[in-house]
């Protein structure tokens, strides 16, 4: 599934496209995306609209109009976008969308597993939508160590599980929290609420870190995720524990180990991340 490094690239690639472009045509193929909405009344909502501005927050990328109305775009497990001069998208039996710009060009949504959404949302609706659903975004200069500590506090959860909780965190999903806790030297089922201060200082310098080395590489890519202009991401070739079982820990040499948390596959250095 795309993490935020993932929807980070997406945005920075799909922003020069979609900025400033006014929408001339939409097709919405698929129920699932918008439902309970229908798609054709999605499809048709968004033509004349002119797209203002492309945000990221957490996971989702926010296509804001000049309007004021915004649409809130979910990739969840295999969707992605891809751009090209208008006319030239290649077939695709997994497109689920298509919007063609002013500009010439247009863009596609595949998704194979179905499980992104779109849902265009009015002015006022965005901000209490994405303020019940997540917490800090990791990488903003407002996210400090205390910040985190405070967001840990009296958590029972394991703390791999309090990662991956959206409205603790905003982005983080299970490769990026494999990866912090790797780097901060923490087991991953350690309770949460009991990380000590020097071990939540180094979470967080270990979250915004992974996250950050995953956006420079443009993100993971494994199966599904390309990112607009049909290119890869180059994070999965530093992977220090995710998909690695009984490979060598970089840090000590000693085999990476498997186990289950929060019902998500889980790699760790039982060396480094003593319990
Ligand atoms: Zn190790």
């Amino acid at each position: 599934m795309p993490e935020l490094p993932e929807v980070e690239t997406v945005r920075r690639q799909i922003a020069p496209v979609l900025e400033g472009a006014t929408i001339l045509r939409a097709e919405i193929l698929d129920v699932r995306l918008t439902r309970p909405v229908e798609p054709e009344f999605v499809a048709d909502s968004l033509v004349g609209e002119r797209i203002a501005t492309v945000e990221r927050r957490g996971k989702y990328l926010l296509w804001r109009m000049a309007s004021g109305r915004t649409l809130v775009v979910h990739l969840r497990m295999t969707g992605s976008l891809r751009h090209a001069p208008a006319g030239s998208l290649p077939a695709d039996a997994y497109r689920r969308a298509r919007v063609v710009l002013d500009t010439g060009a247009e863009v596609g949504y595949r998704d194979v597993r179905r499980f992104g959404t779109w849902e265009l949302l009015d002015e006022g609706h965005l901000h209490p939508y994405l303020a019940s659903r997540l917490g800090p975004e990791p990488l903003a200069p407002s996210f400090t160590a205390a910040r985190l500590g405070r967001l840990l506090e009296g958590r029972r959860a394991p703390v791999k599980a309090f990662l991956l909780d959206q409205r603790r965190i905003a982005g983080v999903g299970n490769i990026y929290a494999d990866e912090a806790l790797w780097r901060a030297r923490i087991h991953p089922r350690r309770v949460a609420g009991e990380l000590g201060l020097d071990e939540v200082a180094r979470l967080h310098r270990a979250v915004r870190a992974a996250l950050r080395r995953g956006v420079e590489l443009q993100g993971s890519t494994l199966r599904d995720y390309a990112t607009p202009d049909g290119s890869s991401g180059g994070m999965q070739r530093e992977f220090h524990v995710y998909g690695r079982l009984g490979e060598p820990c970089d840090r000590c040499g000693r085999p990476i180990e498997r186990i289950v948390v929060a019902g998500r596959g889980t790699w760790f250095c039982p060396h480094c991340q003593a319990p």
